[in-house]
């Protein structure tokens, strides 16, 4: 089965908004083995919309609309889909309860014009709206499938996977169960990560492994089919462990975690504190570890340290290490982490020294960043990065590599 989704809506057209149904909803249909052909954008104008209808079904099994069911005059999805099909439009009784119960529920006073969301395509399969009022439908004609859902994403998302997400596997010929798995990967390139395991992308069908690159990170998708779930998972286990032969030095974790998300998990499992020197990264690192619920009982604190008065004073880093290494430098790195610990009382000192950019510092091209850490009784580590990335990536790339560092020194312990 493929298919196409066509996202409506003018405010899309106009750059108002980022088409994430379109995002949401391809993930989605990636994991149950559906494949995506085309996206679609189309303005909430009746002609133009039948047009990219007829084009869509011309090419693709499965056809999937968001947007425009709402209750107002410029939503006008289902009547031109049902003007295109020649299908008629009904009311549906289980609809208009739904509706009438959100406004009780809500207090909110209905208007006349909310009866029309109860109107659906005659013949079509309803998909109940739990967050909102316009339900969705899916309608099959000859051997095309038509999905209609609404606009907003708090609505969209849980009726896909609630409602929509079942309709489809029920529709689909086959009787295979889809299972899949995300691996990920840090510090390693995408280029290659897909170079140590050609062969297997190339000749491995079932699971399919599909890589993708963002934020610095590599993500493989692994999506295997089997009649069995058991069988499925096996099948995934299998490839995973011959990809991981290959590049577990690299992995970190699997599916919806971050790195930052694993190395609060790991310090948690050792009962180990932190405390911070940040210098480039400005406090992003204490920002993005604070934003994991329940880890901030693992951070003691830290300090901001952008100006070199502040690292002397309130880190005390040497006057001479300032004179002779600069403050990017390894020198500086150390001395950071070892009296981040100290002064917080932690068991881990880090620290993060650089240049963010765009201007270079101390002659020391953007992107030179140097991480300490200092773990009690270890000796001080420090990692040298030449990022050369914008501001913006640098800064955010050497949180990461922070994290990603660290997890390897917990590693040996
Ligand atoms: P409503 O009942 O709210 O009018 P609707 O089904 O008629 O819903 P639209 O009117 O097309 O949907 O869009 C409502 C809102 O939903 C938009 O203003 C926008 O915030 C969001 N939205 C619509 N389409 C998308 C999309 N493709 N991606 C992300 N958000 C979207
Ligand atoms: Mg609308």
């Amino acid at each position: 089965m493929n298919a196409e989704i066509i996202a409506v809506g003018s405010e899309l057209l106009l750059g108002q908004i980022n088409n994430t149904n379109a995002r949401f909803l391809s993930r989605q249909l990636a994991d149950i083995g559906i494949n995506v052909f085309y996206h679609t954008v189309v303005g909430d104008n009746p002609s133009r919309l039948k047009a990219a209808i007829g084009i869509a079904e011309e090419r693709s099994d499965l056809v999937i609309f968001t947007g425009g069911l709402g209750p107002t005059k410029d939503d006008l999805t289902k009547e031109a889909i049902a003007e295109h099909l020649g299908a008629e439009l009904v009311h549906n009784e289980e609809a208009l309860r739904q509706i009438e119960l959100y406004f009780e529920r809500t207090g909110r006073m209905m208007t006349e014009n909310n009866r029309k969301q109860a109107i659906v395509l005659k013949g079509s399969e309803v998909l109940p709206n739990d967050h909102g009022m316009a339900p969705g439908m899916v309608y099959a004609k000859g051997a095309k499938t038509y999905m209609l859902l609404p606009g907003p994403p708090k609505e969209m998302e849980p009726m896909f996977l609630a409602y929509g997400h079942p309709a489809l596997l029920a529709r689909m010929d086959s009787q295979d169960k889809i299972l899949s798995r995300v691996l990920r990967f840090f510090g390693i390139g995408e280029a290659m990560l897909e170079t140590e395991i050609e062969d297997l992308i190339d000749s491995q069908s079932n699971p399919t492994i599909a890589p993708l690159a963002a934020d610095g990170e590599v993500t493989l998708r692994l999506t295997a089919k089997h009649q069995s779930l058991d069988a499925a998972l096996r099948l995934i286990e299998e490839a995973e462990e011959k990809i991981l032969s290959r590049t577990g030095e690299f992995f970190y974790g699997y599916d919806e975690t971050s790195l930052m998300n694993e190395l609060t998990k790991r310090l948690k499992e050792k009962g180990l504190t932190i405390g911070c020197a940040e210098s480039l990264t400005g406090g992003m690192f204490q920002q993005e570890f604070t934003s994991i619920p329940g880890a901030g009982s693992l951070l003691k604190g830290g300090v901001v340290c952008y100006t070199n008065e502040v690292k002397e004073k309130v880190l005390k880093v040497k006057k001479e290490t300032i004179e002779k290494d600069g403050v990017v430098s390894k020198a500086c790195a150390a001395e950071l982490a070892e009296n981040a610990a100290s002064l917080t009382g932690a068991d881990i000192g880090i620290s993060f020294t650089g240049v963010a950019g765009p201007d270079e510092l101390e002659g020391k091209p953007v992107g030179t960043v140097y991480i300490g850490i200092a773990i009690k009784g270890r000796p001080v580590h420090v990692e040298k990065l030449n990022l050369g990335g914008s501001r913006a990536a640098n800064r955010s790339r050497s949180v990461k590599y922070g994290c990603h560092f660290l997890m390897k020194e917990l590693e040996e312990i």
